[in-house]
Order: C-alpha cells, then sequence, then structure tokens
C-alpha cells in the first residue's frame, strides 16, 4: 500500500479518487453533499477557470477553496489536455508551439497566451494544493514524430514549470504546493518509459499518465500504463488522469496507480446512469476482469414502480430515503433534485468502491 499524499490543504489516504470540480463546482451539488457522502478531495481546472471567471476574481475571493467553500485539498489540473482537444477540434482556435500555447476565445475572439511559468502562476492564484505542469498532449493513435516532439517538449515545459513554482515558492516565503508532472509518448514504449525517465531525474511529487487514456475501442491503455508505472519508482504517487470507469479504476489500481479522477460518475449521473454493487461485491476488493458492479438506468420502464432503493446496502441519502420509483418520476418530470440525487449516490458508490480497494 502506498503512503497517503500529504498535500498542503491535508492528507489524502491512498488510492483516492477527486471528483472533477471543473470551473469550481460539481454539478448541481454543494460543498455540504460532498463532504456527507465522503468525498476527500477535487480537482479543478486551471484553464477553464482562467477563461471564466477569470484568475482576478479567483484572487479576490481568496483562492478557489474560499471561492467555492471546500477546505480539503485540492489538485489544479494545467488544462494541457482540454486545450489540446479544443484545439484538435476546431484548429481556428488555437496553435501549439514549441514555448507556448495560443488559445483563442471562440465566442469573443479573446486571445490567451500559455506558457510553462503562466500556467504555475495561475495555480498560485487558485491556492491550490497539487498544481499539474503544462504538457503537450496527444491522441494513442498519433505516430511517431508527433509523440517524440510531445515527449520533448513537455519534458522541457516540465523543467520550467518545476523551475518556475521553487522560484515562486522562494520569493514569496510560501509553504510549497506539491507539483505532478505528466507522462506523455503515446502507445511507443520507449518514448513513455524515456519521458518518465527524464521527468523522474527533474523531481516531482506525482505523475500523471497524460494522453487519451483510452484504445480507440474504449478499452484502457493497459500497456502504455504498464510502462510508466514499472518505469517510475513504486513509491512515487502516480495519478490516472481522467480514468474512470469503475472497471478501469480497478484496472489501474492494479497497475500501480492511486489518484484518479474523472467526470464520469456526475456525468453519468445527470443522465439517470446509476452505479450499482452487484450483490456481494460491496464486500469484497474488487480483482481486474471481476464482474463486480452494473449500470441502474433509471429512466427505463421497468423502474416506475420499482419500490425499492438505487442499490440495496448503499448509505446514500438518495438510497436510504427515497425509492427507484421516485428518481424515476423526478428525472421523468425534468425535477433538478433528480440529478442532486443521482449524482450523491453515484459519488458515494465511488467513495466505497475507493474504501474497498484501500483494504
Ligand atoms: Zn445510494
Amino acid at each position: 500500500m502506498t503512503d497517503p499524499l500529504q498535500p498542503r490543504g491535508g492528507t489524502l489516504a491512498v488510492p483516492t479518487f477527486l471528483p472533477d470540480a471543473t470551473r469550481a463546482g460539481v454539478r448541481g451539488v454543494s460543498s455540504d453533499d460532498l463532504r456527507a457522502v465522503g468525498v476527500e478531495g477535487l480537482v479543478v481546472n486551471a484553464f477553464h477557470l482562467m477563461r471564466r471567471p477569470g484568475a482576478r476574481v479567483m484572487q479576490g475571493a481568496g483562492g478557489v477553496h474560499r471561492f467555492m467553500d471546500w477546505d480539503g485539498p485540492i489538485l489544479s489540473d494545467s488544462g494541457g489536455f482540454q486545450v489540446w482537444s479544443l484545439i484538435r477540434q476546431d484548429p481556428k482556435r488555437g496553435v501549439i508551439r514549441d514555448n507556448e500555447v495560443i488559445f483563442r476565445e471562440p465566442s469573443t475572439g479573446e486571445k490567451w497566451n500559455l506558457t510553462p511559468e503562466r500556467v504555475i502562476q495561475l495555480q498560485l492564484q487558485l491556492g491550490s494544493d497539487v498544481l499539474v505542469c503544462l504538457d503537450d498532449c496527444t491522441d494513442a493513435e498519433a505516430p511517431p514524430e508527433e509523440q517524440e516532439r510531445s515527449v520533448e517538449r513537455t519534458v522541457r515545459w516540465a523543467r520550467r514549470s518545476r523551475e518556475e513554482l521553487d522560484r515562486q515558492v522562494a520569493q514569496r516565503g510560501i509553504d510549497a504546493p506539491r507539483l505532478f508532472a505528466v507522462v506523455q509518448g503515446g502507445a511507443i514504449e520507449h518514448l513513455r518509459r524515456q519521458c518518465a525517465v527524464e521527468l523522474n531525474a527533474i523531481g516531482f511529487d506525482g505523475y500523471g499518465f497524460g494522453g487519451w487514456p483510452l484504445a480507440a475501442d474504449g478499452s484502457l491503455l493497459v500497456e502504455p500504463m504498464r510502462w510508466v508505472a514499472e518505469t517510475l519508482p513504486p513509491s512515487a504517487p502516480k495519478h490516472a488522469l481522467g480514468i474512470g470507469r469503475p472497471d478501469h479504476v480497478v484496472n489501474a489500481f492494479a497497475l500501480g496507480y492511486s489518484i484518479f479522477d474523472c467526470a464520469l460518475p456526475t456525468r453519468d449521473a445527470r443522465h439517470g446512469r446509476l452505479y450499482a454493487f452487484r450483490p456481494g461485491g460491496a464486500d469484497r476488493r474488487p480483482t481486474p476482469g471481476a464482474d463486480f458492479y452494473a449500470a441502474v438506468r433509471i429512466h427505463d420502464p421497468e423502474y416506475r414502480v420499482d419500490h425499492g432503493p438505487i442499490e440495496d446496502g448503499c448509505d446514500c441519502v438518495a438510497c436510504t430515503r427515497h425509492s427507484r420509483a421516485y428518481l424515476h418520476h423526478l428525472f421523468k418530470v425534468g425535477d433538478h433534485s433528480a440529478e442532486r440525487l443521482a449524482t450523491l449516490h453515484n459519488l458515494r458508490f465511488y467513495v466505497r468502491l475507493f474504501e474497498l480497494l484501500r483494504r
């Protein structure tokens, strides 16, 4: 078992799941709700918060913790992944160069210039406890030249990020936040290993598995994840960025990853897709390949008259106080409390899953 992570905002037992509060909020639920279901830490996105409400507003609020009333640890993602996927969808939105990323706001034409240094400064303005270096993201399917360039930039940008954080901490005399780097290299073994070795030589508090995390068929990139985990020291915290699905989490945990974040459980909840342990599934630690959970599609007509809970044995507010029939009804009439209850149930499922993995 890996040692607990000690970010500035407190201790995180690992493995840990950090729900995505991308824009400083988990949609439809309050900080009290999150605490009540046992959530210990959150992930926000520095790139999105820079766009709206803007770094000045965040700073004026006294940082992201006070802004959103969350006193637990907060990890801020750099936004390298988001800016890459937005530019990939529409090349007119910007360009990724050797020393910077230029992004144009589609609605206003406003131009953002992201450098490794600027992204560290931005995350310091947010006051997050774990910072993530700007990286140059790729798709696992991208050609080798692109993967090579991505690794070269990612390592160079990580070094500049490390230097900038150390300089800022010394200048400001502040308690240093943790800094995570991101390993790129696509599905090419020697590049993934080279990137992990070079980042580890610079020295970071944790390492994210970067790039699009799934293969074209939706399966986990098991081999690339294994190369990275094997190359890094066993004690180095490993973050499976954007992963995910409960069975993917179990697989990645078995490979040595201990920090997870994903928008999936909250997004699925809003779409009425609720996770439930299969009978006996909540009693033992799931192993890779185990069929330990199922998804209840609460919109299905069969739940209209189902007066049982979403999951027998779940202690969340949705399961202890309400029935599947009630949730089905709330979704049907478009009542927003349906999304809140469903989100709390799915987050509670993840908290319980991670308690099993810690056993
Ligand atoms: Zn529940």
